[in-house]
């Protein structure tokens, strides 16, 4: 079977170099291993996803000439298969709708900081304090039936038991330099939401679902995106789907050595194409043959 990359934007905004050098990284590598390459579109942001941004995406792919297989998958038109995940995921008894606002959860975190540090998953963000956990079922059912707002989170203790230790096969590098069988930290993420009341999915989620019903078998993208991994192992072990191979490739910064935004005009494929750019000068750009 030959490989299947894919390169997966979100259409909030244009494509920069750093787009460029994953995706040309994913096309080079298909084309050079006889594998499959395919594209993505995760816009399950409604709030901040539009379609003018996926046009753009495309055209400046077609303009580095890079192919891709048809039909596209776009993330808002498969939600079903999320809610089937979390539906299964339900039955396993592993997640649990949590109530508070993210300004209730900072407030939380911020007063218990006042006497120690929180801690925080490997993106820097407080972990989730569990006030949802206590909740008698009566309270829950009360808040649900009331049409309260709610995220589903899964419960990483719980979840982390079940699944006992878990690894990826890694042919890129991790932030300290972790490479071939890396072993995974979920618990490191505490309790992830996989879902929210208004939307059936999350990253987490959607991405390892997208990537087994793809077929995807080299996943190639951001380093910034490593510990997520621990993440998508759990979840693919608990929903029972095949493991892709990873790698996780150095981000392309600017020249104050941040990461790239999507409105960093500077380094917008558009505006380099405008400026005359070839997709030669691009590749030059992100050091790629
Ligand atoms: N949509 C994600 C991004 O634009 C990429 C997700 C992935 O490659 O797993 O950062």
């Amino acid at each position: 079977m030959p490989p299947v990359f894919r390169f997966a934007p979100s259409p909030n905004g244009h494509l920069h170099l750093g787009h460029a050098y994953s995706a040309l990284l994913n096309f080079d590598a298909a084309r050079q291993s006889g594998g499959r390459f395919l594209l993505r579109i995760e816009n399950i942001d409604a709030a901040r996803c539009r379609p003018e941004f996926e046009t753009a995406a495309c055209q400046d792919l077609a303009w580095l000439g890079i192919s891709w297989e048809k039909p596209v998958r776009r993330q808002s038109e498969h939600l079903g298969d999320y809610r089937a995940a979390v539906e299964k995921l339900a039955a396993m008894g592993l997640i649990y709708p949590a109530f508070e606002s993210r300004a209730e959860i900072a407030g939380r975190v911020a007063r218990s900081e006042a006497h120690a540090p929180w801690p925080r998953d490997p993106d820097g963000t407080p972990l989730y304090p569990g006030a949802a956990t206590s909740l008698s079922p009566d309270e829950r059912t009360r808040l649900l039936e009331a049409g309260a707002p709610y995220a589903l989170r899964l419960d990483m203790a719980a979840a982390c038991a079940r699944a006992g230790k878990l690894s990826w096969t890694e042919h890129g590098k991790g932030p300290d330099g972790e490479t071939g069988v890396v072993a995974a930290r979920p618990d490191a993420w505490g309790d992830v939401v996989l879902a929210r009341k208004e939307t059936p999915t999350s990253y987490h989620l959607s991405v390892v679902i997208d990537d087994a019903l793809q077929g995807v078998t080299e996943v190639v993208r951001g380093a910034d995106l490593f510990w997520s991994t621990s993440v998508h192992r759990l979840l693919q072990h608990l929903l029972d789907l095949p493991q892709p191979a990873y790698r996780h490739h150095r981000l392309v910064l600017d020249p104050d050595g941040r990461k790239l935004s999507k409105s960093s005009g500077a380094t917008g494929i558009r505006e380099l194409r405008a400026q005359g750019a070839t997709p030669a000068d691009i590749r030059r750009l992100v050091v790629l043959p």
